[in-house]
């Protein structure tokens, strides 16, 4: 069992309590004890296959944590959404300082709370010794977002690592934009990953939750151990769902990070024929040395533009047909969104495309309509159904 398709299929079949092919959806938050008493051995709390209480375990939440280990390699901890898991992170690190730049407004909000709560200290990623990352010390965060939101543009994690450990900080990285197998982040330095699966993960936009992955699995224990007393562990019928996305993971990823990368090409490449076009902004088009390395397999499948005016860009997502206006990323349906809906800091001019498992042709020919306005289209049309996808 040793590829990626392959384990996200079987990696967490020796966690399965019946013999079911798919199990059941455990519903039960309670388990009873043993009738034998010399096997009533208090504890336990961390092994996967004892189950007391669902807060702290369940078989389905314990399959989807086998999967993800099997195909990353790393001990994983799953959460009931991706902010659950970036608090279980900064609880876990309990950092004086953190650097942070450009990342989730969710997770600048849970950073906003230990400001106001615990006196932490924020500085910014990019601050240089005299600008305060002099500062930064053993215990302390650096926390990286990369692909970016909303961009899907990427940060050189080579170069924040060694940023952070010169210093004796940890590095996490929020890779909810490039999961497995598109980027492995640990082998560029990464202390401790984070996804929303809300996202790719799970695929269908119809489940949250959150992973943390780790180095060692006493680190594991102690995440387990706070997820028990703050309450965050997956749902039943979530993790159920998110034991089915795991089985078309690798499928969906590798198709979603491909069509992306040709409707972004074409884009580019007929840039001068969409006169409302001002920016394109995606991971395919830096030219970077470190890229190549930190994404051998593929692109991320989000990218975002920038319209000319304030009133092109709010008003494109209703003149196209297959992408839903709509919030959130990596389902099988695209998406777009008019950015300024859900983040107040970001440029009104912006779009966020995230794209789905449509036929990219027909993805073009539907954004190509929208951002032609009375210019030619056929001849574009022509041209996009001639593409090899
Ligand atoms: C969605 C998202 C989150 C938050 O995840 P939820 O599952 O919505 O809590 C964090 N980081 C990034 C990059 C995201 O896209």
């Amino acid at each position: 069992m040793s590829h990626f398709s392959t384990k996200a299929i079987h990696g967490g079949d020796h966690v399965k309590p019946t013999n079911d092919v798919i199990s059941p959806i455990h519903i039960t938050t309670t388990y009873s004890y043993s009738s034998n008493p010399d096997e009533l051995v208090p504890g336990g709390l961390t092994d996967p296959t004892t189950l007391v209480y669902s807060r702290e375990n369940h078989p389905n939440a314990a399959q989807v944590e086998a999967i993800v280990e099997a195909i990353t390699g790393y001990p994983t901890i799953v959460y009931n959404s991706g902010l659950s898991a970036f608090n279980g992170l900064i609880t876990h690190v309990n950092p004086k300082l953190v650097a942070i730049g450009q990342a989730y407004h969710g997770c600048h909000g849970i950073l906003d709370i230990w400001k106001r709560n615990y006196g932490t200290r924020e500085i910014d990623i990019d601050a240089g010794e005299e600008e305060g990352f002099a500062s930064i010390g053993a215990g302390d965060l650096v926390h990286l977002e990369t692909p970016v939101n909303p961009y899907g543009t990427y940060f050189d994690i080579t170069m924040y690592a060694k940023k952070a450990h010169d210093r004796g900080a940890l590095l996490s990285v929020d890779a909810t934009f490039a999961p497995p197998p598109l980027l492995d982040a640990f082998k560029f330095g990464a202390d401790i990953v984070m996804h929303s699966a809300t996202k790719f993960f799970g695929g269908h936009s119809d489940l949250l939750a959150g992973l943390l992955l780790v180095k060692d699995q006493a680190t594991k224990e102690s995440l387990l151990l706070d997820r028990l007393v703050l309450g965050t562990n997956i749902a039943n019928l979530e993790s159920s769902l998110l034991v089915r996305s795991l089985r078309t993971f690798e499928l969906r990823v590798a198709r979603q990070a491909k069509s992306a990368e040709i409707i972004v090409k074409f884009l580019d490449e007929n840039r001068t024929k969409f006169p409302q076009l001002d920016k394109l902004y995606h991971g395919s088009l830096q030219t970077d040395a470190f890229i190549a390395t930190q994404y051998p397999n593929g692109h991320t499948p989000v990218f975002s533009i920038e319209l000319d005016t304030e009133q092109h860009a709010k008003s494109f997502p209703s003149k196209l047909k297959l992408f839903h206006h709509a919030t959130s990323l990596g389902g099988a349906e695209s998406l777009i969104e008019w950015r300024a809906m859900s983040d107040d800091h970001i440029s009104k001019k912006l779009l966020r495309l995230s794209i789905g498992l449509e036929d990219p042709r027909d993805l073009l020919i539907d954004l190509v309509n929208g951002l032609s306005g009375d210019g030619d289209v056929d001849a574009l049309v022509e041209e996009i159904k001639k593409l090899s996808v």
